[in-house]
C-alpha cells in the first residue's frame, strides 16, 4: 500500500531521538493542526475539560483534547451533535481533539447483557436503555464527531483479570481492530490502533504483532492505568514500545502523574492523555514539580505564596494558597477552577519543558533531577514497596 505509506510517512514526521534515552521529539499533523510531541492530552470527557473553558486551555498551551464517545453518544447524541457542526463546532474547540473509542467506559462503567461476535450489547449506567456498541458502530460515532484522532474498539480487562480473559481480551481486540480498519472515516481522521495484553508478555508481543500488521496511522498501549501498581504498568510498556513502528506516533492511554509522564517519554512514548490534572483539583490537591500537596491542609492557612513558587500559571500570578486552601474549604468554585488551572498548566509545561530538553540533547539530565526532585504519592510508594492500598489518585479515564 505505497500511498497509505507515504500518508502516515507525512503525518509524523520524527524530528529527533534522544541519544541517551528513547526520548523523540516528533510533529503530528491533524486535520485541525500540527501537533508537537512529546504532548499531552487534556481530558474533556463530556464536550468540556472540567473547570476550565478553551480560552483558558488554549492560553495554557494545550495542543489536543480528548473526547469520549460512550458518553457522547449517551449524552447529548448523535443528533445534536451533527446538528452543532460536529463535536468541534458543538464545543467550540478548533484545535485538534482524540476520542476515545468507548470501548474502556462499555467495559468499566456500564452494565454488559452480552459480548458478542461484533460488539457489546449493554445497558447505558445512566438509564438503564439498551444500547449496542462495537467497532463499526464506535467508528460511526466518531465519524460524525468529527474527530482528527479516532480510536480502534478494544477490549480493555481490569488488573484483576486472569491470564485467559487477557487472552480472549486479546484476540477480541485484534480481531475488532480488522473490522474498525475497513470502516469510513471523517476527512483527514486519523485512526491509531491498541495493543492490548495486560502485564503479559507474549500476549503484548501477539497483539503487537497482530495490530501494527493492520497498519493504523498511530498505536496505543492500552490496558495499562487499569489498577496495576506501577512497576508493572513501566514493565508494559517496555514490553510493547519496541514493538511498535519507531516511525509512527506512541500513545499511553490514560497516563499519568508528572514524573510517570518523564519516565514514559523516556521510554519513548509520544502521547498522554489523563484526568488526573483536573479530577485531583476537584478535591483540592495540586501537582507540583515536588509532588502533589493537598492545599486544604491547616498548614497553608496563612501561607500568602503562590501554589507553586515561580508557576507562570494565572492562578499562581494572581492567587495565594491561604485563599485558594479558603475558597476549596467553603466550596467557592473559584478554588477548583484555578487549581484546575494549574495543574493542567504543569502537565502541559513538563511536557514543554521535555520537548526542550530533547530538542537541545539535555533530556537525561533534566529526567535525573526532575526525578530527583519530585516526591510520588503514597500509593506509587507503597506498590514500589509491593503493598497495594487503596488511594485517591487513581488514573482512570472518567
Ligand atoms: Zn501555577
Amino acid at each position: 500500500m505505497p500511498a497509505s505509506w507515504l500518508n502516515r510517512q507525512l503525518m509524523f514526521e520524527l524530528l529527533k531521538k534522544d541519544t541517551a534515552t528513547e526520548a523523540r521529539l516528533g510533529l503530528l499533523t491533524t486535520a485541525h493542526g500540527v501537533i508537537d510531541t512529546p504532548v499531552f492530552m487534556p481530558v474533556g470527557t463530556q464536550a468540556s475539560v472540567k473547570a476550565l473553558d478553551p480560552r483558558e486551555l488554549d492560553e495554557m498551551g494545550t495542543q489536543v483534547i480528548l473526547g469520549n464517545t460512550y458518553h457522547l453518544y449517551i449524552r447529548p447524541g448523535l443528533d445534536i451533535i451533527t446538528a452543532g457542526g460536529g463535536l468541534h463546532r458543538f464545543m467550540n474547540w478548533s484545535k485538534p481533539i482524540l476520542t476515545d473509542s468507548g470501548g474502556f467506559q462499555v467495559f468499566s462503567l456500564a452494565k454488559i447483557r452480552k459480548i458478542k461476535a461484533h460488539g457489546v450489547e449493554f445497558r447505558s449506567h445512566l438509564d438503564g436503555s439498551l444500547l449496542f456498541l462495537g467497532p463499526k458502530e464506535s467508528m460511526e460515532i466518531q465519524r460524525v464527531l468529527g474527530s482528527d484522532i479516532a480510536m480502534v474498539f478494544d477490549d480493555c480487562p481490569p488488573h484483576t483479570a486472569t491470564a485467559r480473559e487477557v487472552r480472549a481480551a486479546v484476540e477480541r481486540t485484534i480481531r475488532w481492530a480488522g473490522e474498525c480498519s475497513v470502516q469510513p472515516r471523517a476527512p483527514g481522521q486519523l485512526v491509531f490502533g491498541i495493543v492490548q495484553g495486560g502485564s503479559h508478555q507474549a500476549l503484548r508481543e501477539e497483539c503487537a504483532k497482530a495490530i501494527t500488521a493492520l497498519g493504523f496511522d498511530g498505536y496505543a498501549i492500552g490496558g495499562v492505568s487499569v489498577g496495576e501498581p506501577e512497576p508493572e504498568m513501566l514493565q508494559a510498556i517496555e514490553y510493547t514500545t519496541p514493538l511498535l513502528p519507531a516511525n509512527q506516533p506512541r500513545y499511553a492511554m490514560g497516563l499519568g502523574t508528572p514524573a510517570q509522564l518523564v519516565e514514559l517519554v523516556a521510554r519513548g512514548v509520544d502521547m498522554f492523555d489523563c484526568v488526573l490534572p483536573t479530577r485531583v483539583a476537584r478535591n483540592g490537591t495540586a501537582f507540583t514539580r515536588k509532588g502533589a500537596i493537598s492545599l486544604k491542609g491547616g498548614g497553608y492557612k496563612a501561607d500568602f505564596g503562590p501554589i507553586e513558587e515561580g508557576c507562570p500559571c494565572f492562578a499562581c500570578q494572581r492567587f495565594t494558597r491561604a485563599y485558594l486552601r479558603h475558597l476549596l474549604n467553603v466550596n467557592e468554585i473559584l478554588g477548583l477552577r484555578m487549581l484546575s488551572v494549574h495543574n493542567s498548566h504543569l502537565f502541559l509545561d513538563v511536557m514543554a519543558d521535555m520537548r526542550g530538553h530533547i530538542a537541545a540533547g539535555t533530556f537525561a539530565g533534566f529526567r535525573r533531577e526532575f526525578i530527583a526532585n519530585y516526591v510520588p504519592s503514597r500509593r506509587v510508594l507503597a506498590a514500589r514497596k509491593g503493598v497495594h492500598p487503596v488511594d485517591e489518585e487513581r488514573g482512570e479515564a472518567s
